[in-house]
């Protein structure tokens, strides 16, 4: 039986406590033993490969994950929700762009004692791209935080969101006694039952004078809830909590329950497709290569728009390759994964393959339809890959190859030389790339500063491109599937050529 979907991302900065909100919102959704495999899932990596490591130095995760629980609601009924976690670092925000591709919704988690940081305003820039709708979680009231106002002011601010406290921090730091639900009037306590969250703990409450007065003002300053705002991305509304001490995160669970969208129609070619569609659609937003090192698989993260997905269906790449029998789904259910074979729009299948399912793909059973928007971005740092053991070249070719199609980097070969050349939005994209080059491809090799800054995806009619990359071929290069690349040493000269070539685009993104 299928039930409604909430299919969202959890976006932070690192440190805000999204690793301890996930665990605690499996919990509370009843998927204990999953919350078990956050941590096992931590101990998996470890033994991993290099490049985890210095997601554990770090403290950041760079990887994206699914995880499925489901909650019964007196009035709702059961709620099938699909978690996706996202890479805290803004350095991965292009993978983060290509997670929230996946979701109906997010929810930001703010650290109360830090507010929006620089992170947190590039992933919400993500979202807005996107217009996905956010509903923000400030965490870690148990401890001293900034001012609540300041706090609000801060998030519309920088955010241009109008922001509606749907709770409010009584007290915080040492003074801390609840949240209050600014809706009902009840006190959730971090003593109280708070994960029976149906039903408030305290709901006849004399809150201190100050606290009241806070609260008055509170209300007549923001705005109020508008289910529509929220759904347009306009406003945000904000929930108090901490995840450490367990507390406003049943309510967190509650408010996606009822206010973040279910599946919405994906942009699609030749049309828009609706989850209602009877065609079974989806779209790879992500692949993930080397998860077990000992096979050399890879699995492609669909997104299911429409249709019900059967185990053992085939489905059909649009535009390349012959159709796939799905034998061997991956289902991220927390309760009976073993038997979960059926998957309904807005769920998240993993789809071992041997390479031929690439980011952005769009599975179909007719292979009539091509899912939108799922671009790659320019990079913002070009470096040119020097390998210490000339006889490994095949190798390194392969693992550039592997790690574009994976979106890990991009790849530029320029038409002169035998330079090679990586790009990235973000500087531990790097990082991960020649960590991983060693321990899973067995390549040594080093970046060395390349002679251009950016690059931009050139196209325009055949003989305008070929005229223009006559005169330019020193700066010429093709991408991973061999489209034409111009690389440019600074945004000045973009500029300047673009000027110069008006019949040519140099575009920023490019489609998948
Ligand atoms: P992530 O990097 O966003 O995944 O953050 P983590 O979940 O790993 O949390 C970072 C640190 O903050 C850890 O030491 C957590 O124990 C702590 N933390 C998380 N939530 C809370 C909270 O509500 N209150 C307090 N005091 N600490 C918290």
């Amino acid at each position: 039986m299928t039930s409604p979907r909430r299919t969202f991302a959890i976006i932070s900065h690192p440190d805000a406590g999204k690793t301890t909100l996930t665990e605690k919102l499996l919990v509370a959704g009843g998927a204990i033993h999953l919350a078990g495999e956050v941590k096992a899932r931590g101990a998996n990596r470890r033994a991993r490969s290099d490049w985890m490591k210095i997601e554990q130095q770090r403290g950041i995760s760079v990887t994206s994950s699914v995880m499925t629980f489901e909650r019964a609601f007196d009035d709702l009924g059961v709620i099938t929700f699909n978690l996706l976690d996202t890479p805290g670092h803004e350095d991965f925000s292009e993978d983060t762009y290509r997670t929230l591709t996946a979701v109906d919704s997010a929810v930001m988690v703010i650290d109360a004692a830090r507010g929006i940081e620089a992170q947190t305003r590039k992933l919400f820039e993500v979202c807005r791209l996107r217009s996905v709708p956010i509903i923000t979680f400030v965490n870690k009231v148990d401890r001293e935080g900034r001012p609540v106002f300041e706090l609000l002011d801060e998030i519309a601010d920088m955010l241009a969101l109008d922001v509606a406290p749907m709770s409010w921090p009584i007290g915080m730091g040492g003074e801390f006694e609840g949240v209050l639900d600014l809706e009902t009037g009840g006190v959730s306590r971090p003593e109280g039952d708070s994960r029976n969250f149906q039903g408030k703990v305290d709901t006849d409450v004399t809150l201190p004078e100050r606290f009241a007065e806070e609260v008055e003002l509170a209300q007549a300053g923001y705005a109020e809830f508008d289910a529509e705002a929220y759904r347009n991305g306009d406003l945000t509304p904000v929930y108090f909590g901490s995840a450490l001490k367990d507390f406003g995160v049943a309510e967190l669970i509650d408010a996606l329950a009822r206010h973040a969208p279910a599946p919405r129609p994906q942009p699609a070619e030749p049309a828009p497709i609706a989850p209602e569609a009877d065609e079974v659609t989806g779209f790879v937003f992500k692949v993930q290569a080397n998860m077990d090192p000992n096979h050399r698989d890879r699995i492609a993260f669909m997104r299911l728009c429409s249709g019900t997905f059967k185990r053992g269906m085939k489905l059909t790449p649009t535009g390349h390759g012959k159709p796939i029998a799905v034998h061997s789904p991956i289902l991220f259910f927390a309760q009976n994964r073993e038997v979960a074979d059926e998957a309904f729009p807005g769920d998240i299948i993993g789809i071992p393959n041997h390479g031929t399912l690439r980011v952005g793909d769009t599975l179909s059973e007719r292979a009539d339809i091509r899912f939108t928007g799922l671009p790659n971005f320019a990079p913002e740092i070009l470096r040119r890959v020097a390998l210490k053991d000339p006889t490994k070249t095949k190798q390194l070719r392969k693992a550039l190859d592997d790690m574009a199609e994976e979106g890990v980097t991009q790849v530029f070969y320029p038409e002169i030389g035998s330079n090679w050349i990586v790009g990235v939005v973000g500087q531990l994209q790097l990082e991960v790339l020649i960590s991983r080059l060693e321990a899973e491809y067995k390549v040594a090799a080093g970046l060395e500063p390349a002679p251009f800054d950016t690059a931009r995806w050139v196209t325009g009619d055949a003989g305008d491109l070929k005229a223009f990359a006559d005169l330019n071929r020193g700066a010429m290069a093709k991408d991973r599937d061999g489209n034409p690349v111009f690389l440019a040493k600074s945004a000045w000269e973009i500029g300047y050529v673009a000027d110069r070539y008006p019949k040519v685009r140099f575009n920023a993104t490019r489609e998948r």
